[in-house]
């Protein structure tokens, strides 16, 4: 470390034979010296004569967008380097795991698939304009694809030499999140295809492109410095089947992001295989990952007791067993007291004719299901119980809560 200083080490990825290590804070000099503890080697010197001695850059030159849309002249601007717990506070696990981590979403379920509106695809970490939407095109591909980026100073394109292929990569020139790859099959004119993923991108229409020019005060700065609250917040939730509980919660404005998995019992036996015998303690749950200034905890739970049944025990139509138990997973004092006094209320109103049986559990632990069950019934539309259960769950949250439902 320089200078007796102690660093955090940022990132360590390997590029071709070397490994590029970056540190937070930036050190002072531009040659430092580390020491890779529990690799047998001694130390490795950097420094400018190494191809890992390129500049250390703080700051960059980066278009915005003005009221019309269009980049304005290139600007230097301090580059923005938070640390992963602050990056965690900013965005929800999946914005976290594809930016920061270089992870890639499932083809043909990011959000942004499909998007046809007027406007500017900006980074979803720092905000900063990515993509025009006039230079999105149907690739076929399953991820969204633009032919040509907002300004050439925002991205930054790398080479990837992840999984055996040699590809392009590219991260957003001003917070190097991890975007995507660019590829030269696209069309004319410029031949390209910058294939995105949905969750490294936020989708800022035409009317509100103010928010954007905004972004030039570097609000992450302000939102990472340690006295800022949580801007979001979660809560555990099962109530049968979580495909379907997945997907009535996906349906609402102020939900960021909602996670199939499994609660109440151990890490072991998280894995759909075993919870399946009803023999592991935990239910199938739902993480929603939600912003308390658009949606409260009482709205989740209002939503939550309309679209299951809470009066059968151990069951959910035709799901049988204590993984489909209606249950609420509190994190803390006050949620439990939140959710006990929802309960009272609701047994208090007569809405159900027989007892509520739902329980009350301590969360322990959350864990996220296998891939195949995130996102389930927006993949799967067509299989049979999908369209059975879970569809007319979503139709019922839709025509009842049709003030809470996010514009699609
Ligand atoms: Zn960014």
């Amino acid at each position: 470390m320089v200078a007796g200083l102690q660093y955090t080490l940022h990132r360590i990825r390997p590029v071709s034979h070397f490994l590029r290590v970056r540190c937070l804070p930036r050190p002072r000099r531009d040659t430092l010296e580390i020491r890779l503890v529990g690799f047998g080697h001694s130390a490795i010197r950097l420094d400018s004569d190494s191809p890992l001695g390129e500049p250390l850059m703080t700051q960059v030159r980066v278009c915005f967008a003005d009221p019309q849309g269009m980049p304005t002249p290139p600007k230097t601007v301090e580059k923005i380097e938070l640390s992963d717990s602050a990056w965690r506070q900013r965005l929800t696990p999946e914005q976290f795991r594809i930016t920061r981590r270089e992870g890639t979403e499932r083809p043909f379920c990011g959000g942004l698939l499909h998007e046809k509106g007027d406007g500017i695809y900006a980074c979803v970490c720092c905000g900063l304009p990515l993509f025009a939407s006039s230079a999105k095109f149907e690739s076929g591909t399953g991820w969204p694809s633009f032919f040509q980026p907002f300004a050439s100073e925002n991205l930054r394109e790398e080479p990837d030499h992840s999984f055996g292929m040699f590809r392009i990569e590219t991260r957003c020139s001003r917070c190097d999140a991890h975007l995507g790859h660019v590829f030269d099959d696209g069309p004319a004119p410029t031949g390209r295809r910058y294939c995105m993923n949905s969750e490294a991108l936020r989708f800022v229409p035409r009317h509100r492109l103010a928010e954007l020019a905004e972004t030039d005060l570097a609000p992450v700065e302000h939102a990472s410095s340690a006295t800022s609250p949580p801007m979001l917040a979660e809560a555990v939730l099962a109530g049968g089947c979580f495909w379907c509980v997945e997907a009535v919660f996906e349906e609402l404005e102020g939900v960021i992001e909602a996670v199939s998995g499994y609660a109440g019992g151990s890490a072991e036996t998280a894995n759909y295989q075993d919870v399946c015998t009803g023999t592991t303690g935990h239910a199938e749950a739902v993480k929603i990952v939600y912003d308390p200034r658009r949606i409260s905890y009482e709205q989740l739970l209002e939503v939550h007791f309309s679209t299951h049944d809470p009066t059968t025990l151990n069951r959910q139509g035709n799901d049988r067993g204590p993984q489909y138990r209606s249950a609420i997973f509190y994190s803390d004092d006050a949620e439990r007291a939140e959710a006990e006094a929802f309960l009272e209320r609701l047994k208090n109103s007569g809405a159900f004719s027989a007892p509520i049986v739902t329980t009350l559990e301590r969360l322990e632990a959350f864990y996220p299901a296998e891939r195949e069950h995130q996102n389930y019934v927006a993949c799967n539309p067509m299989q049979p119980y999908v369209r059975a259960v879970a569809a007319p769950k979503v139709q019922k949250v839709r025509s009842k809560f049709a003030n809470l439902i996010r514009a699609h």
